[in-house]
């Protein structure tokens, strides 16, 4: 219709058929038609083709035509062979040059009747009846096409053809612009369109949405939100303006500054507070600011004996907030010096920061001294409000006289058949010059009912006239000018029969000499110091100890309602720790028991998608290759952070068959301390076992990162954590075989998973295992002497190597037996030798390691009663309290060489060490094996 020259449209035949014609429309403007009108003659088969059309892109076309038909009735004369339709045909093409109609190319659209047809020709009166027709068709395959138009003797006049295709137009949806989008090739297709945010906004959900065949758009799906310090209005998003702020792009609009706090621009994602005011980093921004307390009021104490109990009223300001907590300081001030010049003696535990109570009992002071409390206010902004923000008060008291603290413990240096040597230490707080000692000793099975009272000066005493092979009770107590303290708890001691002079002692008492007794046989027997290197690591850590122990001399103890440590209060409420001991408990199926692997797999575990999986870094490396962190989005659960461990390619089967049976025992546990499996990937390379994400690594490294950085409670939590995930196993009948600190998992709330599953069993399986190469791959330091022995390996064995583990924790990751060899550490285990305990152990915790590593494994404890203990212990953290004191002074600097070998019953080498240029114990500590 628009074109003013000549289409030239290829037309067939030339000539006779379809012609191009000018006539005038009804406005008698001049346009171009192709008319073909033979309708008397038959067999008529006239073809007119449109230029080449390119595609651009569209999938689907449509073609609108005008054209005007005769009624064959209005045609005088005609007979049968007029016609009233003609065809459309169309024909894809990358060709746009083809010169001659390839009818058999062509493929027909539709055959094409006319709505109105007109019975005469009245060119005067300008009677058209135009008809319209639209047909749409798939064009898809090439760059373009052809239309054609087929008569078989009908009377028509072409008058315009309209070729067009559909596209949904440019819109913003949620936020999000979706482009001109061209529609699909069906006429039910939808095609997806991912759209893009607008400016200053971020994705929500991956905003989407359909474009229908018809050119509307669908179903918005997901969208985005104006970014922080804007908010959406009409379509776009606008900065906030001064005095207004939005911090998460999830806040609903902009919101006025809380109190306190101001914006001077627009766009502000937070309110600086006004000067003097502040926000704690965990204060959210919809928080007014506020500011720190003021000092703590009325402190007043009352001195009892030794002890001082401490109370305060809530400061007058609280700064807006109710996080208000007390830290409490202790400055010691020798007798007789005048005033604060003294010590800062606060305890390495820290607990006593952050108080919520405001009455303190500080127990175990020096009888005698006068001290200085300071205590501190200070809540959640005291810290950003500047380091000297703590306000404060003191208080300066003097303490009372006190009697001696009890003595620790007793030992015997020498047994016959009618005596007992005995010695001991001074209490650990003597509280004054110790006069005298009284030994008060019974025959144990006479109880209390007669009993001897011996006195002497010295910290030994020779008891005679007793009578062989008796059980002896003693008990020692100090007197200083206050009078006699505490007796000790009971010792017992067995006289013998007469033989050689041996040392019978009660259990407890033999194994808290057996580090002497080692080094001292050692000494008899080869002459030099047996492992000396490794007792260089002791000692000096008992230097420390004792440093320490002169430094701290105030403890602390909150009285009523004790304030829990923060992971203390999470351990309580553990639902662990509440559930009781279940009943008919699941037992353990080993994978190998499955004669095809990937059915044990499929049991145990889920098969995870791979696209579900987004790794993101390497973070260690495993047996069987890298272990990745990443992050898993499985279908219809939110997003969670993941371990992705992957085998390596090129394995064998015997190692893919391994390294999935770790997935396979992994998958039948469920419990808190137990590293869950969230699934695996064996449908496609590589293989990946998927689990929970631990973000502080491995226990042994974790704790060797933060040396002397926990409260023993907070290690025992680790500990109670531990037992109870091998009390889960021990239940289910599994046997790890290779627990130890390495294969404990430590998450950002400091607990502790075991891990690392299926690799030992392997090892005790294999019949072909020599000796030698089994001693080779078993962790000799970890495991139970019969496991290395005869392969026995049991719950029991699992209970040794929980024993060293508890070590290692509380020696915050040294390595256990230091640097002896595996042959000397089998040998010294096969001796009677036990690992001391580490630095500011607990007895209690020392005692119970020495119960896992019993000898006769019917003895050691059970997990269930490990965590029994464990529990009592977090329950009533004052028994954490003591430190083992095995020789504490042995290595404190003032004590001589001498006195130290004295107090060992060593005395006897003191020549031969002085002539080898060794004089003082600081000497000792540099010896070598040779
Ligand atoms: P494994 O093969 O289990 O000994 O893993 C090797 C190392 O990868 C470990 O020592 C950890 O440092 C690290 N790793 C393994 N599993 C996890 C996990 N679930 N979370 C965090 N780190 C892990």
């Amino acid at each position: 219709r628009t074109v003013p020259g000549e289409l030239k449209w290829a037309a067939s035949p030339s000539e006779g058929g379809w012609e191009e014609v000018s006539i005038m429309d009804e406005k008698n403007i001049p346009i171009r038609t192709y008319q073909v009108c033979n309708v008397l003659e038959p067999n008529q088969n006239n073809w007119l083709r449109t230029d080449w059309i390119p595609r651009s892109g569209a999938q689907r076309v449509y073609v609108e035509v005008k054209f005007t038909l005769r009624d064959c009735n209005s045609l005088p004369g005609v007979t049968g062979t007029c016609k009233e339709t003609f065809n459309l045909y169309y024909h894809e093409s990358n060709e746009d040059r083809e010169s001659y109609i390839k009818e058999n190319s062509f493929i027909k659209v539709d055959t094409v009747a006319a709505d109105e047809s007109f019975t005469q020709v009245d060119v005067g009166d300008r009677i058209m009846k135009l008809n319209t027709e639209v047909r749409d068709v798939k064009v898809t395959t090439r760059k373009g096409f052809y239309l054609a138009f087929q008569d078989v003797g009908a009377c028509i006049a072409l008058v315009s053809v309209r070729v067009f295709y559909k596209t949904c137009p440019l819109t913003v949806r949620n936020l999000a612009t979706f482009p001109d989008t061209i529609t699909g090739a069906d006429t039910s297709s939808l095609v997806e369109v991912r759209g893009s945010c607008v400016n200053q906004s971020e994705e929500r959900e991956e905003p989407k949405m359909y474009c229908g065949a018809d050119g509307e758009w669908l179903v918005p799906i997901g969208g985005c939100l104006c970014n922080p310090g804007y908010e959406e209005k009409g379509g776009a998003c606008k900065a906030c303006s001064a005095g207004f702020y939005k911090a998460k792009s999830t806040d609903p609009g902009c919101a006025k500054c809380p109190p306190h706090s101001h914006s001077l621009r627009d766009g502000a994602t937070v309110c600086d507070c006004h000067s003097g005011f502040f926000r704690a980093d965990s204060d959210p921004p919809s928080m007014a600011c506020t500011q720190p307390p003021s000092a703590p009021q009325q402190l007043i104490s009352v001195v009892n004996e030794t002890s001082v109990v401490l109370e305060w009223a809530p400061p007058h300001r609280l700064g807006g907030r109710s996080d208000t907590s007390y830290s409490l300081e202790c400055l010691i001030c020798q007798t007789g010096s005048h005033g604060h010049t003294g010590v800062r003696a606060l305890p390495r535990n820290h607990s006593i920061a952050g108080l919520k109570t405001t009455r303190v009992v500080v127990s175990e002071l020096r009888a005698h001294t006068h001290y200085t409390f300071i205590v501190h206010a200070r809540n959640g902004v005291s810290q950003a409000s500047g380091a000297g923000a703590a306000q404060s008060v003191s208080v300066s008291v003097t303490t009372n006289q006190a009697t001696p603290s009890p003595v620790s413990f007793i030992q015997a240096t020498d047994v016959t058949r009618h005596s007992l040597s005995l010695s001991w230490q001074q209490p650990d707080r003597p509280n004054g010059v110790i006069l005298e000692y009284e030994v008060k000793f019974y025959e144990k099975d006479q109880r209390e009912r007669s009993y001897r009272i011996m006195r002497t000066f010295s910290r030994s005493v020779d008891v005679t006239g007793l009578n062989p092979l008796t059980v002896y009770v003693f008990h020692v107590r100090a007197r200083t000018a206050a009078g006699y303290g505490e007796f000790s708890t009971p010792f017992e001691f067995s006289t013998n029969s007469g033989g050689a002079s041996t040392v019978k002692q009660s259990r407890t008492q033999r194994r808290r000499n057996i580090l002497t007794q080692v080094l001292h046989k050692n000494i008899r027997t080869h002459g030099c110091c047996f492992s000396f290197s490794s007792f260089r690591s002791t000692c000096t850590s008992y230097m420390h100890t004792a440093k320490r122990h002169l430094h701290n001399i105030c403890s602390y103890t909150t009285i009523s309602h004790p304030p829990l440590h923060p992971s203390f209060s999470s351990l309580v409420s553990s639902p662990a720790l509440a559930s009781p001991t279940v009943a008919g408990v699941k037992i353990y199926v080993d994978p190998f028991t499955y004669e095809d692997p990937d059915q044990a797999i499929h049991e145990f575990a889920k098969e995870i998608d791979v696209s579900c999986i987004h790794i993101e870094k390497v973070i260690g490396m495993g047996e069987f290759g890298e272990v990745c962190s990443g992050r898993l989005r499985a279908q219809g659960k939110r997003e969670i952070y993941v371990a992705i461990k992957s085998l390596k390619a090129g394995y064998s089967d015997k190692q893919r068959r391994d390294f999935l049976s770790e997935a396979s025992i992994m998958g039948q546990f469920d419990h808190p301390n137990i590293i869950r499996l969230e699934g695996v990937v064996t449908r496609c390379k590589p293989l990946m076992i998927i689990t929970e994400y631990m973000e502080n690594g491995s226990l042994d490294a974790f704790l060797r990162k933060h040396d002397g950085q926990f409260t023993v409670i907070q290690l025992v939590g680790m500990l109670r954590g531990i037992a109870s995930g091998m009390k889960y196993l021990s239940d289910m009948n599994y046997v790890h075989r290779d627990l130890a600190a390495r294969n404990i998992l430590v998450n950002s709330n400091l607990v502790c998973k075991v891990s690392d599953f299926g690799l030992s069993r392997v090892l005790e399986d294999d019949p072909e295992a020599a000796y030698t190469t089994r001693v080779r791959h078993i962790p000799i330091r970890w495991t139970a002497p019969e496991a290395i022995a005869y392969r026995k390996f049991t719950t029991a064995s699992d209970v040794w190597s929980y024993g060293i583990v508890m070590w290692e924790v509380v020696s915050y990751g040294e390595r256990p037996y230091w640097d002896m060899n595996n042959q000397d550490v089998i040998k010294a285990i096969e001796e009677g030798y036990r690992l001391p305990a580490p630095m500011d152990c607990p007895v209690v915790l020392h005692q119970l390691m020495l119960d896992c590593w019993e000898r006769d494994r019917a003895e050691r404890p059970t997990f269930s009663q490990i965590l029994n203990m464990l529990d009592k212990l977090i329950r009533n953290p004052g028994t954490l309290q003591v430190c083992v004191s095995v020789i504490p002074e042995m290595c404190v600097p003032e004590w001589s060489l001498c006195e130290w070998l004295q107090s060992i019953g060593l005395e006897r080498y003191r020549d031969t060490l002085a002539a080898a240029g060794y004089t003082s114990l600081d000497s000792l500590l540099a010896l070598t094996h040779q």
